[in-house]
């Protein structure tokens, strides 16, 4: 074998020592709480009830919106031909932008929205065009690899700051004499389930001039009134929001949009090469995504929202009168869908997740580097298609199995 393919399979030996390697499961049915999957390497697939998708409000495989794909492959076809700057913005893409900037035009003034494939994409585009060598990028320990990887992009400078922690943000800033501040936050921390203080965090934007990137992946479609995320959740309004929303979470489908101030979004349309040099997501997507909107401010997101609450609650209740105090196992300060449970150690994770799958339960163990070293967990998520049943059936398994000792595995 070659030098360069043995250096890879070394590396991968090593992580497979260290329990870190990754394996995917193949679902063999639509996103829901009971899916067949199958692992790598099985000969035949097993029925799980899985706690691991983002699928907030069990829109993914909603027959409105399968129907809307299809009604619009068969208005627009199946590709769009080009980029967004050549033939391939498309009338649905349009229109899905216009409705997305209306919705939030209560909080951003003169709002503009602009869509994305990916919000891997749409944070890429945000950090890279706004975060020039003039600027600093003041980034939230704890912000999603995409906004990182975006700080990376940007020839910005970048200063981290601790999680969560205002007061040392505020004196960052302060420090700071750059023309160009850009505070950039995950508005619901992905593999943590809070909610940043995005308030706060609002009010250093306007005292210190700056900019203020919210992620809304896990907070647009679940967070306020009508689901239109934290902004909403919140109350707030200022032209110095850029809010990255995704529509692959809770909206079912795919994509990602921006939403800002129209100067901020002509801007990106001019210098956000992730937007530029990809081709346009197919247009069948973006008219799914109308009717995931419908649906998402309609009377049906109302009657979701309200289950996926009843289901937070239900599953806070239930673990916390099942986990010993002071045990092996902590579950985070979460309001939102994200509800982990705090083990630290990488095998006692995979342990329990290993066991979980014993009851057909799936629950995703998240390791390092995806989290801190030390604080390895199950990332329970949960969904508004999960019923009584299921939760009561997740707290009973964990239940048994954080009583028992752990026992290092063989
Ligand atoms: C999932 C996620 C993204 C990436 O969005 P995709 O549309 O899946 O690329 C960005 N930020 C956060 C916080 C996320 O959780």
């Amino acid at each position: 074998m070659s030098r360069l393919l043995d250096r890879l399979q070394h590396e991968i030996a090593t992580l497979d020592a260290q329990t870190l390697r990754r394996r995917r499961l193949i679902a063999e049915t639509p996103c829901a709480p009971e899916q067949q999957l199958t692992l790598a390497g099985a000969a035949a697939p097993r029925t799980v009830l899985a706690f691991g998708s983002n699928d907030y409000l069990g829109l993914a495989a909603h027959p409105v919106l399968a129907a809307a794909l299809a009604e619009g492959a068969a208005r627009y076809g199946a590709g769009s031909g080009g980029s967004h700057l050549i033939l391939g913005h498309s009338r649905a893409h349009a229109q899905l932008e216009e409705r997305l900037a209306g919705w939030m035009a209560p909080h951003i003034p003169e709002a503009q929205s602009l869509f994305f494939c990916t919000g891997y994409m749409a944070n890429l585009a945000v950090l890279s065009a706004l975060g020039g060598a003039e600027a600093v990028i003041f980034s939230e320990t704890l912000n999603h690899a995409s906004l990182i990887d975006g700080a990376r992009l940007a020839k910005a400078r970048v200063e981290r700051y601790p999680h969560c922690d205002v007061q040392a943000l505020d004196a960052q800033l302060g420090a700071c004499e750059a023309p160009v501040k850009l505070i950039v936050s995950d508005a619901v921390f992905s593999m943590d389930g809070n909610i940043a203080p995005v308030a706060e965090l609002l009010a250093l934007a306007e005292r210190h001039d700056a900019w203020l990137v919210l992620d809304d992946a896990h907070g647009f479609g679940v967070l306020g009134a009508r689901g239109r995320g934290v902004l909403e959740e919140m109350g707030l309004r200022s032209e110095r929001i850029i809010l990255v929303g995704t529509l692959g979470k809770a909206a079912g489908v795919a994509g990602a949009f921006v939403a800002a101030h129209r100067t901020v979004i002509d801007y990106l349309v001019q210098r956000a090469r992730p937007y530029i040099f990809t081709t346009a997501a197919p247009p069948a997507m973006a008219h799914a995504l109308l009717a995931s909107l419908d649906l998402i401010e309609g009377e049906e997101g109302n009657r979701r929202r309200a289950q996926l609450r009843a289901r937070i609650a239900q599953l806070r209740a239930g673990l916390q009168r099942v986990l010993p105090a002071g045990g092996m196992a902590r579950l985070a300060e979460s309001s939102t869908a994200i509800q982990p449970l705090i083990v630290g150690d990488n095998a006692r994770a995979m342990q329990l997740s290993a066991q979980l799958d014993a009851f057909g339960l799936r629950v995703g163990a998240i390791r390092p580097p995806t989290v801190p070293v030390g604080t390895a967990r199950l990332r329970i998520a949960l969904s508004a298609s999960h019923g009584e049943s299921d939760v009561a059936r997740l707290v009973d398994a964990l239940g048994r199995l954080v009583a028992q000792p752990w026992k290092e595995a063989a």
